[in-house]
């Protein structure tokens, strides 16, 4: 195709010459091809542009003439110059390197103009803002619907705002994306006029959740428009900079392609993502169902933690770990989000719960660990090495080591110790290895020398 282009331009280039020139540069018994396609007519110095494609073909049907031009002329040692004949030489000044690739630029840049979308977003809040900016900075014409007035920030990125829906959907965007918070997209499909939208358009959801829309969009919309559930794995902070590397998770649930339009559909819907994968996404063809599986357990725990870490209030000091940074770094990338997006994670993917049930074992688990630690040196004090209790630890200085814990773990540590005095007790002075704590909520613990291993308190505090 891009051939085909190139013989047109230089036929069409070949014809734009003047009559004479072309007849001229046909018969001319050149002394050898000229090299360039800028050629001198005679003494006027015109400079005639000629396609460098017809321009060589048409020399090399020339070439075989004018060397036998000039095998005469050797012979008959004649020095009649080409510039004394009575036709006017055609004289080779310069090369225009540069022309094929002109002509390959303005096939490519044909190409590039078919691949511009019209986009219309709905929602325009923080993501949706965010993708219109690289949309309209990309080339493609950006319209933008929302339930609040954005005509300002849509300005300034280059896109047009529409206050009324209607007007919107009457401007015929090629592709509608669905950016809207998770809770609130039922409500804003239902409302959207979409008789108002030509019928083969492409909806596109960008939602954190993915068999949420998928269901919605296949259920509410007419079978004639196409769907793609996407999820770029990034936000406006996160995507801040370049998005290279970055993953983007789409699903192709419906592009009607056998319709008359179906070639058209499927380059449309390649167009769309074309735009991802030219600015460095890596692309990642996935069911919707298997993304809110994997989701739940990266995504939304990520932003479980960077909320919970938000919520300590964790500052920068001037003594920060690279480890401490990261966390940081992950305060910073999730407290930006609204809570209706986390919450909209949470609500709209089964898998959340069990994931967020999941953290929370873990947690406790950790801390179990932790206080188990305590508890034997709770043991330890009560029951001293020689004692009949039964300690057989030999460090003697764990009660300045108690000292120096802080009053909440001592706490622990004493309640821990009452606790199996008590439990002692009860079963007649028998010591026991197993145990209840009350210090994790009444969760049973492993004992010394089965699954938690009684670690040395250094270890976690030397531990970055
Ligand atoms: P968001 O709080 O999830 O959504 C804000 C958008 O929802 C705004 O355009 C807002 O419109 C609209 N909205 C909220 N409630 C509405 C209601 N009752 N009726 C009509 N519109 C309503 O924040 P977001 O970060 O911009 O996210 C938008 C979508 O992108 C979400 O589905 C999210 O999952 C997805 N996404 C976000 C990120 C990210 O990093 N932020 C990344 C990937 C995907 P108004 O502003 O006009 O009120």
């Amino acid at each position: 195709m891009l051939r085909g282009r190139l013989g047109g331009s230089s036929a069409m280039a070949a014809r734009q010459q003047p009559s004479s020139s072309r007849h001229q540069h046909a018969h001319q018994p050149a002394t050898r091809p000229p090299p360039c396609s800028l050629l001198r007519h005679g003494r006027s110095s015109t400079v005639v542009p000629v396609a460098a494609a017809s321009l060589s073909s048409g020399l090399r049907a020339s070439a075989g003439a004018g060397a036998a031009a000039a095998r005469r002329r050797r012979a008959s040692s004649t020095t009649t110059s080409l510039a004394s004949s009575s036709r006017k030489p055609l004289r080779v000044s310069a090369l225009d390197a540069a022309l094929p690739f002109d002509f390959e630029h303005r096939a490519r840049a044909a190409l590039e103009s078919e691949r511009k979308l019209t986009v219309g977003i709905v929602g325009f809040g923080t993501f949706g803002q965010f993708l219109a900016r690289r949309l309209a900075a990309a080339g493609h014409r950006v319209l933008a619907t929302s339930r609040g007035d954005y005509t300002r920030e849509a300005a300034a990125i280059g896109a047009e705002f529409f206050r009324d829906a209607d007007a919107f959907c009457e401007e015929h965007p090629e592709v509608v994306v669905l950016a809207t918070s998770i809770l609130s997209t039922e409500r804003v499909l239902r409302s959207l006029p979409v008789q108002r939208l030509k019928r083969s358009t492409l909806f596109v959801d960008v939602l954190s959740v993915k068999a949420f829309p998928k269901q919605l969009l296949l259920r509410l919309l007419p079978p004639e428009t196409d769907i793609l559930c996407t999820h770029p794995m990034f936000g406006p902070d996160s995507g801040r900079g370049s998005w290279q590397g970055l993953n983007f998770m789409y699903e192709r649930v419906r592009v009607n392609t056998d319709c008359e339009d179906g070639a058209r559909r499927e380059a449309r819907a390649d167009n769309f993502l074309r735009f991802f994968a030219d600015e460095g996404c890596r692309m990642v063809e996935m069911p919707c169902e298997e993304h809110d599986r994997v989701a739940a357990s990266t995504q939304f725990i990520t932003h479980t933690v960077g909320r919970v870490l938000g919520a300590m209030d964790l500052k920068a000091t001037p003594i920060d770990t690279k480890g401490f940074k990261a966390l940081l770094e992950l305060v910073d990338n999730t407290r930006h989000d609204s809570f209706e997006l986390y919450y909209g994670l949470f609500l709209y993917n089964r898998s959340s719960a069990d994931e967020l049930e999941r953290l929370e074992r873990a947690l406790d688990e950790v801390k179990g660990g932790l206080f188990d630690q305590l508890h034997e040196i709770a043991r330890r004090q009560i029951f001293p090495p020689g004692s009949s209790g039964g300690g057989s630890g030999s460090d003697g200085d764990n009660t300045v080591v108690a000292e120096l814990l802080p009053p909440v773990a001592r706490r622990s540590m004493m309640a821990s110790s009452d606790e199996d005095e008590d439990e002692e007790e009860e079963e007649g002075g028998r010591p026991r290895n197993g145990r209840n704590g009350s210090s994790n909520g009444g969760r049973a613990l492993p004992g010394p020398g089965t699954t938690a291993e009684p670690r040395r308190l250094g270890d976690g505090a030397t531990r970055r």
